[in-house]
């Protein structure tokens, strides 16, 4: 099938441990750099989609986490830097910034897909639009399959891998002959 863009988490899914942790003592996971690569020799766009209400508090900037993940080879970050209680509406899993990034993206976000360790806002948010949902094992996912699986319970990710590597290699093999071939299926 014909994928446009990949929108990835951060926390638990690029590095860290799921917890805020300021990009300058962010540590990418070893196979974090092959894996955005790896998506962008498909032809695919990559962004990153990530809750960092610590913005609005003023423990880290908005221009720091962008230039983290310029620096991976994103190419554009979807930040929401608000707290929960602001009731915004880009906060995960409000499908806010996906909408924002179809629109200036011209994305079918049918056709992206969401990769996040978290269920309760990383897939929520992905099945609000319809993309394709896939959970890595790594930072929270582990505890999303058990301990709070109820918090996301009528959502089915397409896939679970390991980690990001592996959610890669699935994505890659969505697409007919590695081409991103336009044909259906
Ligand atoms: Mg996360
Ligand atoms: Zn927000």
């Amino acid at each position: 099938m014909k994928l446009e863009a990949v929108f990835i988490d951060r926390d638990g899914t690029i590095g860290g441990n799921g917890h805020f942790i300021h990009p300058r003592d962010f540590q990418l996971f070893e196979f974090t750099n092959q894996s955005i690569k790896l998506l962008k020799e498909a032809g695919l766009k990559v962004f990153a989609f990530t809750n960092q209400n610590r913005i609005s508090r003023g423990e880290a900037t908005r221009s720091e986490f962008e230039e983290q993940f310029k620096s991976i080879g994103f190419d554009a970050a979807y930040i929401c830097p608000h707290d929960k209680e602001s009731g915004c509406n880009c906060r995960k899993p409000v499908p806010g910034l996906l909408l924002q990034a179809a629109r200036e993206h011209m994305l079918d976000l049918t056709r992206c897909v969401v990769i996040g360790d978290v269920g309760s806002t990383d897939m929520i948010a992905a099945a609000k639009v319809g993309a394709i949902k896939v959970l890595v094992r790594t930072g929270w996912g582990e505890g999303s399959l058990g301990e709070y699986r109820h918090t996301w319970a009528d959502v089915e990710p397409e896939y679970i891998a390991d980690h990001l590597l592996y959610a890669v290699k699935w994505v890659r093999s969505l697409i007919k002959n590695g081409d991103n071939s336009p044909v259906e299926k």
